[in-house]
C-alpha cells in the first residue's frame, strides 16, 4: 500500500541511469553521468503520480561511481541525514552508479539513522539506450519510498529490493546485476506494489549523529587498503603498505577465512605493528566462520570492500 502528500526527495550522484551513448543500441560504449537528476526524473511518465506528492531532485555529484570519492559520501550522507530528519519528507531515493553502489550502500546504512527508506537506485543501460531499464528502476524506487513502513538504506534494480548489507553486483552486463546471496532477496517491487520476503532493515538509533559529525569535521579519511590471497601469493604487498603508513587492511582470505602463510605471516606482523587486520573472504556466498583462537578477526559477514568501510569508519579520529 502506498500513501500520498509528502515530499519524495531524488538526490542525483551520476551513474549509467543518467549515461550517453552515441547511438541508441550501443549499451557498453557510453559516458556515464551526463543527464541531470531534474531531467531523469522529466523523463519518467507517471513518476510523480507514483510519488504522491512532491518529488524534488537535486544534484549532489554527477560521476561514474567508479571514481566515488570520500567527499562526495559526505556530503550525501550530510543531505541525507537532514532530509530524514525533516518531517515533510518521507522518504530517499538516491540514483548512483552500478560499480560502488553497493560501498555506498552500506556506507550509508552506517551512518544514518534511517527510519524512513533510503533507497538507491541505478540501471546497467544508458539512458539513451533503446531499452533503457533506469526508468522502470526509478518508478519501483519511488514505490519503495512511498511503502507504508518501508524504512532502512535498501537498493532498488531489476524489480528487486536488496538490503544494505548483503547485496552485491555479480555481473558485468546483465540488467539483473545485483544478488544478495544467501540472504536473499527483502522483497521485490511488482506493478508498483512491493511484495516483501523479509522486514525491513533496523535503523540505527543512537550511533548515527556522531557517525557523521565525525565524517563531516574529518580532515582525511583513514586508509584502509584490502588485499587478496591467492596461489603463490607474498607479504610484499602488505609489507610495503606497513611501510607506507597504511592504517588498517581487509584481507580478502580463500575460502572460509584462510590465508596464503606467506601474506599471514606478513599480515600477522602488520598487526603487531598495529594496524587493524580483518579477514573476509573472497567467495562470493557466505561467511567467514570463526573458530577459537582466531589471530585475525573475522569481517562478521562483510564482503572485503565492505569490511573495509566499516573498517575506516571505526579507524576515524
Ligand atoms: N561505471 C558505471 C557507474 O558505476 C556503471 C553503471 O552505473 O552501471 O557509474
Amino acid at each position: 500500500m502506498q500513501v500520498s502528500g509528502q515530499k519524495i526527495v531524488v538526490l542525483g550522484t551520476g551513474g549509467t541511469i543518467a549515461g550517453k551513448a552515441a547511438t541508441a543500441g550501443d549499451n557498453i560504449g557510453y559516458a556515464a553521468a551526463q543527464v541531470g537528476v531534474e531531467q531523469l526524473l522529466h523523463a519518467v511518465p507517471g513518476l510523480k503520480a507514483a510519488a504522491g506528492g512532491d518529488l524534488l531532485a537535486e544534484q549532489i555529484a554527477q560521476l561514474d561511481s567508479k571514481d566515488m570519492e570520500f567527499s562526495v559520501w559526505s556530503a550525501l550522507a550530510k543531505r541525507c541525514a537532514s532530509a530524514l530528519a525533516d518531517p515533510g519528507v518521507r522518504g530517499l531515493v538516491i540514483t548512483h552508479g552500478t560499480d560502488t553502489l553497493e560501498e555506498t550502500a552500506w556506507f550509508l546504512r552506517s551512518v544514518l539513522d534511517a527510519r524512513k527508506p533510503v533507497v538507491l537506485t541505478c540501471a546497467m543501460r544508458p539512458a539513451t539506450a533503446l531499452t533503457p531499464d533506469g526508468p522502470q528502476n526509478l518508478l519501483d524506487a519511488v514505490a519503495v519510498a512511498t511503502t507504508v513502513g518501508a524504512q532502512g538504506v535498501v537498493v532498488v534494480a531489476a524489480g528487486v529490493v536488496h538490503g544494505a548489507q548483503r547485496v552485491q553486483k555479480v555481473h558485468p552486463y546483465r540488467v539483473d546485476a545485483f544478488n544478495s546471496g544467501d540472504a536473499g532477496p527483502l522483497g521485490w517491487v511488482e506493478e508498483g506494489a512491493v511484495r516483501l520476503a523479509q522486514n525491513w532493515p533496523s535503523a540505527l538509533s543512537g550511533q548515527a549523529q556522531p557517525a557523521i559529525e565525525k565524517i563531516v569535521n574529518c580532515a582525511r579519511w583513514p586508509r584502509v587498503e584490502i588485499v587478496m590471497s591467492y596461489a603463490g601469493a607474498t607479504g610484499a604487498l602488505v609489507n610495503s603498505l606497513v611501510r607506507d603508513g597504511v592504517q588498517g587492511i581487509v584481507v580478502a582470505a580463500t575460502g572460509n577465512g584462510a590465508i596464503h602463510h606467506a601474506l599471514e605471516s606478513a599480515l600477522l606482523r602488520a598487526q603487531a605493528a598495529g594496524v587493524k587486520v580483518v579477514r573476509s573472504t573472497r567467495c562470493p556466498q557466505g561467511q567467514v566462520l570463526p573458530k577459537p583462537g582466531d589471530a585475525l578477526p573475522d569481517s562478521r559477514g562483510l564482503s572485503p570492500v565492505k569490511a573495509r568501510i566499516s573498517l575506516m569508519l571505526e579507524l576515524l579520529p
